[in-house]
């Protein structure tokens, strides 16, 4: 319920029209987050954009008025942060910890807005808040600049699929309104930006606290000629899901007695009818819809984001983690995952780390097989690594050890992204999302394309596991030919039918005993390492 408005109390004669005046059926809903670092005026922006919306009640604007005198950063005026820094201990220190999730509306259109923590420590909040956005405020704040943590933020919300950014160039009051520092931090933004694939990105000249360019033009900055905030929110579609095949991840089998046994869960994507024919993955058995439950009865279809209850025509065996798909499909076999992550928790992850990966409904051991690389904070570009800290971003290849339905994050957003858990402790290490899904082959098999020995690794930093282990066996045979014989020669001869015998025995075993585990049917070629993009 979007709360009532007390249009009377607002003094400035221009605000828009109060919420109350809406039609919510004709209304689209858009989701919004606000970052970048701490006091970059993030709060008092959300803060503003709630009271000139009229999305404030009278009891909150006394509440406001008081809090002001006794808490607020901007002497006896009104500190509109104080309308959604709600917790009382990040009051106390002035900084906002948790996500806080608000709601306003205007004539045009009704808004969720995420206001998150800037801290570095509190990115894992930042990144549940982006996660369900649709559009990004980035804020800057003019006097500083484009910081680490405003690099940081962007890769986060580009991670995690946000399509629209809006770079809220704040604060412009501190620079005297100087048009040459706005143009040059959109410059620098869009430039760090070009590889983060976004849709769109807008500079806007803010001073949050005044409300210049929020919800109405500022006369202290007439070279700006473009939408206020609120024009762009009002006006930005925001990007369609993928309308794709029908995936039921199963989250509950729901038998209640021995006559009925149904699948609940939320339609991750496309839909479905009664007596379509459906194949229950991983392990590809068939069967059909028999009927589609919901709190309101019965349907003859379902489609993507409903929750409902399935039962099929057969008794066929449905577990919690299986997914539920249209028309007949083989049974899925893992490979392996190429994928985003973002680390969330304190502990470092690193090729050779055992897990849990919990994505859709499905929780199964995960191996982390490789790093191809991490982004760097001070320009977003990869660089090689071998392990990722906390909030450290970076693409990797993972191998579940148990068949996982999984798929890209682009096709389709339940199944394709995911946490990763400690198995121990059962904390959350990382959220990720992938990018690719490969079938298995011998080539990826984990004995064969496994890390090298960290030792080695650390001798030849940018070799391939297989190239590591191959140069530590060719020197160990040149070794023991040198033992053996007391001669150089003796060494090299060794050494030689290493590297040219041993690749010679291998084409023979492939010919005479070819690989038996074909590549699954829908399979993409084992992930290079080096791809573009986060
Ligand atoms: P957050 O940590 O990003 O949520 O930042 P806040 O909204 O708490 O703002 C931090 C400080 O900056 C507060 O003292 C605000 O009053 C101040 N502030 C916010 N916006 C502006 C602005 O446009 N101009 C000036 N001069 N100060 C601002």
């Amino acid at each position: 319920m979007l709360p009532a408005v007390l249009a009377a109390r607002h003094s400035e004669p221009d605000l828009p029209e109060a919420a109350t005046a809406l039609r919510p059926a004709e209304r689209s809903l858009l989701r919004f987050i606000t970052c970048g670092s701490v006091d970059d005026g993030k709060s008092t922006l959300l803060g503003r954009l709630l009271w000139e919306t009229g999305a404030v009640y009278e009891d909150q604007a006394e509440a406001l008025a008081r809090d002001s005198e006794r808490f607020g950063t901007d002497g006896k005026n009104r500190d509109y942060a104080l309308l959604v820094d709600g917790l009382s201990a990040e009051r106390e220190q002035g900084i906002t910890i948790d996500v806080a999730y608000r709601y306003f509306a205007t004539p045009r259109r009704a808004f969720i807005a995420a206001d998150t923590p800037g801290h570095e420590q509190y990115t894992r909040n930042m990144a549940t808040g982006a996660s369900t956005a649709d559009v990004a405020i980035l804020l800057v704040d003019a006097r500083k600049g484009v910081l680490p943590q405003t690099r940081r933020h962007s890769s986060i919300v580009s991670l995690v699929g946000v399509k629209d950014v809006i770079l809220a160039i704040n604060k412009m009051d501190l620079v005297g309104f100087d048009e040459a520092v706005f143009r040059r931090i959109e410059a620098e933004y869009r430039a760090l930006a070009a590889r983060l694939g976004f849709r769109s990105i807008h500079a806007l000249p803010l001073v949050a606290r005044d409300g210049d360019t929020l919800t109405r033009r500022s006369a202290r900055m007439p070279w700006y000629a473009g939408p206020t905030l609120l024009d762009l929110l009002e006006t930005l579609e925001p990007a369609l899901p993928v309308d794709g095949r029908f995936y039921l991840p199963v989250q509950w089998v729901n038998r209640p007695n021995a006559d009925f046994r149904g699948f609940s869960g939320t339609v991750a994507s496309g839909q479905i009818r009664v007596g379509d024919p459906v194949t229950i993955l991983p392990q590809g058995r068939a069967s059909r819809i028999a009927e589609i439950l919901t709190p309101e009865g019965a349907r003859n279809a379902a489609k993507a984001g409903e929750a409902v209850t399935v039962t099929l025509a057969d008794e066929t065996d449905v577990a919690r983690g299986d997914v539920i798909t249209v028309g007949h499909r083989p049974p899925h076999t893992s490979g392996t995952l190429t994928a985003r992550l973002l680390v969330l928790g304190e502990r470092v992850l690193a090729p050779g780390d055992r897990l849990l990966i919990k994505l859709g409904s499905a929780t199964v051991p995960v191996r982390f097989e490789a790093l191809a690389h991490e982004l760097s904070v001070e320009d977003l570009s990869p660089q090689p690594a071998r392990h990722l800290a906390m909030n450290g971003i970076g693409k990797a290849v993972l191998r579940p050890e148990a068949p996982l339905f999984a798929l890209p994050y682009d096709e389709c957003q339940m199944l394709g992204s995911f946490l990763l858990i400690d198995p121990i402790a059962h904390a959350t290490l990382a959220m990720g999302v992938i990018e690719m899904v490969a079938g298995p082959s011998r080539a990826a098999s984990p004995e064969r394309s496994g890390p090298a020995h960290p030792l080695l690794a650390q001798l030849w930093p940018s070799g391939r596991p297989e190239q590591i282990r191959s140069a530590a066996t060719t020197l160990l045979f040149a070794l023991a030919g040198f033992l053996l014989t007391g001669t150089l020669a003796g060494a090299f001869v060794l050494a030689a039918l290493d590297g040219i015998g041993r690749p010679l025995l291998h084409a023979l075993l492939e010919r005479f005993w070819p690989p038996g585990e074909k590549p699954a049917p829908a399979a993409i070629p084992e992930p290079g390492l080096d791809g573009g993009g986060i």
